[in-house]
């Protein structure tokens, strides 16, 4: 069994009208992965979509794969491309729900978003802005998760 360290909350930086067959094509075809780019995607209903085994590897994070499992919803940006917290409702819970269930599974696991790996380049002890790689997944994760109210309470 891999050691999970991190679970990585990612957005697609995606139209929210992006399917997940066309995000595939794109890893293939334009990026020439032969991994796909994350584990899980969450569509705009709240469906969470299982993209690859959690045994196997997802390129989410340039250097950080080996020990993480990505999970990824829909959109993160706005028509311009600029970054927005987009999610649905739905989104929101499911991604909520998907992490607890993967925290209780790999109980070692720190949860993290995308952006939270960039370097400290000006090495002020603070990850700032204009260092996010590039901003996913537009929101800072550990801030909604200690603020989240749940829709459904825990099984
Ligand atoms: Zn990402």
């Amino acid at each position: 069994m891999r050691t999970i360290k991190y679970l990585v909350v990612h957005c697609t930086a995606t139209p929210v009208t992006a399917t997940i067959e066309s995000i595939q094509r794109y890893w293939k075809k334009v990026l020439k992965w032969n991994n796909p780019g994350y584990h899980y995607i969450i569509e705009r209903n709240g469906d969470i979509v299982n993209i690859t085994d959690e045994e196997n590897i997802a390129n989410g994070v340039a250097g950080n794969n080996r020990h993480a499992i990505h999970i990824s919803y829909i959109g993160g940006i706005d028509a311009n491309g600029k970054l927005l917290d987009n999610r649905t409702a739905q989104q929101t819970e499911a991604m909520y729900q998907k992490l607890l269930e993967l925290a209780k599974k790999y109980p070692d696991a720190i949860i993290r978003g995308h952006r939270d790996f960039s370097t400290d380049t000006n090495r002020n002890g603070v990850i700032d802005a204009f260092e996010w790689i590039k901003g996913c997944p537009s929101f800072d994760v550990t801030e909604w998760l200690e603020s989240y109210q749940p829709q459904q309470q825990a099984a």
